[in-house]
């Protein structure tokens, strides 16, 4: 083992050598290397204003209108986002056939762009939008342009970048945005990711769980586990009797349920995946 090795980084080279088969849950802190800012604080907080909820989404439009105007600033920079050497290193751990599955929290497809095909977006993907009353979806990267030519000039406001492609702009007045309805039906349109308020779809859920009870061992990589879609993957393997490892800078909601806890970056806990 090389020496430049943490104990705790070493701790989690043990862990992952003891327990052969590992279901991985990952979470923001796996894409603030790519530059995508996290929800929380280390102490589980919100850093922001917390995210709009799904029923002020679909109940009114005004609330729709502030939510596509900041995308549209936000989509920019997030759209552009990398995977990051803790993407790259899960990517391993799979290629290894080590892996029962990674469900991940995020919604910006950087697991896949890594290379990653085991994985279940358990929140959605921001990259796809879909009609609420129709099923029908087209690509994130088509509605932008759609949404550009509709608001010329709000593009090229600047504001500061936040999670899942939001941006700041609450000193702005958002009546005057345009969103289009589904070119199909007319109905509204939301991204495909799951909103705060809105569940998770129990398939998703189900094909989780059936991974998690094939694995010997539950891994959560940057997430303080304070959703409780999250969580609960947590708490059925402690109930399973499967050991968990996390690692997160700062507390997570299953601390007592650990087996192991690495307080470190991702990509720094996970670095002697890629050695
Ligand atoms: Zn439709």
């Amino acid at each position: 083992m090389p020496q430049t090795l943490t104990a705790r980084a070493a701790s989690l080279a043990e862990f992952l050598d003891t327990h052969r088969r590992v279901f991985v849950l990952t979470g923001a802190g796996c894409s603030t290397d790519s530059g995508i800012p996290d929800y929380r604080d280390a102490d589980g907080s919100w850093k922001r204003t917390p995210p709009v909820t799904y029923q002020a989404f679909m109940g009114e439009a005004r609330t729709r209108q502030r939510y596509w105007a900041r995308s549209l600033l936000g989509w920019r920079h997030f759209g552009q986002a990398r995977p990051n050497a803790s993407h790259h290193a899960l990517q391993r751990l799979e290629a290894r056939d080590r892996l029962t599955l990674l469900v991940t929290q995020n919604v910006d497809g950087l697991h896949q762009r890594a290379g990653s095909r085991q994985v279940v977006d358990l929140h959605g993907r921001l990259d796809t939008v879909r009609c609420m009353s129709c099923e029908h979806r087209l690509p994130r990267a088509d509605f932008q342009q759609t949404l550009d030519r509709l608001n010329p000039g709000w593009a090229q406001r600047q504001a500061g970048e936040a999670p899942d492609g939001d941006a700041d702009l609450d000193a702005l007045d958002f009546e005057t945005f345009v969103v289009p309805p589904c070119p199909v039906c007319a109905g509204v349109l939301k991204p495909d990711v799951v909103f705060f308020g809105e569940n998770v779809p129990r398939a998703r859920v189900m094909d989780a769980l059936q991974a998690l009870a094939d694995a010997d061992a539950m891994l959560v990589v940057g997430s303080s586990l304070m959703v409780f879609s999250g969580y609960r993957f947590v708490h059925a393997a402690a109930r399973a009797g499967k050991p968990v490892a996390a690692v997160n800078l700062g507390r997570t909601r299953a601390d007592p349920l650990l087996s192991l806890k690495v307080e470190q970056s991702c990509a720094e806990a996970l670095a002697f995946l890629l050695a």
